[in-house]
């Protein structure tokens, strides 16, 4: 009997080592495939609206994309606030048509807009700041012309003030209206690239932690979405600590915002956009207890390596750790049909072939793993 037994063991412990068992027990306890495959594009312009929701339809599934994150930022007409409405904003029949065309494609629509920093472009100040000009965190001076980088005001984009007490209630009724109109169940806040907070000039917050202001205002927007159940989805860079990790000021934060990732609730979409470079963040980000993405742009083999990322964590945590890693984020920066004719080959711009090169990279690569 006792050699029995001893044989019986042997035989199993044999088989889970061939089979590779023993090195992948926990990922055997997760979703194989990853949970969000998403795409950010910018809101379409009117003319384009038909193209736009074409590759919807056609191109989205074809890919395996399950989720569309539209950048409105201002362009879309506002009924709450309709002076915020930017140039070429978007009506609510055009929104409805792309939601349409998002349900077709049994793809998830998601809004963004930007709230803290980039109030403007580089060319101009956007509507929140030209309407609202006492929510100007930096009042005292415009971007210089012609504008360079870096100059001695370090501008990039204007920011809000974030403790102004009437703003909240301007930004909560924008992203209602757009949570409604695209029936929307996660809401994407931006909230990266803040180089203007607590200005020594701004009234209220001068002399502000850095990090506890910024925190502040996360948990601020997240809140609101909370009390809809809506998740909310932001950019990582502030988090990052840019002078130990190495990743400098842009997707990193040299201005000691990174600590607040210690001061706001965990149940956020952490976008990790890392262009350049796949450091592994996404890891980080898991390990504080942040359900993560990690977002590529024109680098295909950042992109690759930013999935094999993903997917090494996810096989190799507990279910706690793996299950915060929830996929991949394309983003693209570009005017949208630019990228659409990109991917349908036709000759653009450089930027915009290489973006949706990396997409369509990306996209197969994880189709090819779901497949294995
Ligand atoms: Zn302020």
């Amino acid at each position: 009997m006792k050699t029995h037994l001893k044989i019986l063991s042997f035989v199993l412990i044999s088989v889970i080592l061939s089979t590779g068992l023993h090195n992948s027990c926990y990922a055997q306890e997760i979703e194989k495939d990853l949970e969000i495959r998403a795409l950010l594009l910018g809101a379409p312009d009117s003319e384009d609206l038909q193209l736009f929701n074409k590759f919807i339809r056609e191109a989205l599934p074809e890919e395996g994309v399950n989720m569309l994150v539209v950048r409105f930022r201002y362009k879309y007409q506002f009924e709450s606030y309709p002076e915020l409405a930017d140039e070429g904003a978007l009506s609510k029949k055009e929104v409805k048509q792309i939601l349409q065309a998002c349900k077709d494609a049994g793809v998830k629509l998601i809004p963004k807009m930007n709230f803290l920093g980039h109030q403007s472009s580089r060319t101009k100040v956007l509507p929140l700041l030209t309407e609202y000009p006492e929510f100007d965190e930096t009042p005292h001076f415009e971007p210089p012309d012609p504008y360079v980088w870096p100059n001695e005001h370090d501008f990039y984009c204007k920011s809000y003030c974030p403790s102004h007490p009437d703003l909240h209630k301007v930004l909560f009724s924008l992203m209602d209206e757009l949570i409604e109109v695209c029936e929307a169940d996660a809401f994407h806040v931006g909230m990266d690239e803040v180089f203007y907070l607590a200005d020594s000039k701004c009234p209220r917050c001068s002399g502000r932690d850095k990090a506890e202001l910024y925190a502040e205002e996360v948990t601020r927007l997240f809140n609101h979405l909370k009390g809809k159940n809506i998740t909310m989805w932001m950019w990582g860079d502030r988090f990052l600590d840019g002078k130990t990790m190495g990743l400098g000021m842009w997707q990193a934060s040299m201005n000691t915002t990174f600590k607040a990732i210690d001061l706001v609730p965990k149940d956020i979409m952490i976008c990790d956009w890392h262009y350049n470079e796949a450091p592994p963040t996404p890891a980080y980000f898991a390990l504080k207890g942040f359900n993560v993405l990690a977002c590529p742009y024109t680098d295909a083999d950042v992109a690759l390596s930013q999935l094999e990322h993903i997917n090494q964590v996810r096989n190799s945590s507990n279910k706690q750790i793996a299950t915060r890693l929830k996929g991949v984020f394309q983003t693209s920066w570009g005017n949208a049909k630019d990228f659409i004719q990109a991917y349908y080959g036709e000759d653009v711009k450089e930027k915009d072939k290489n973006c949706a090169e990396c997409f369509k990279k990306l996209f197969s690569e994880i189709r090819n793993n779901s497949e294995k």
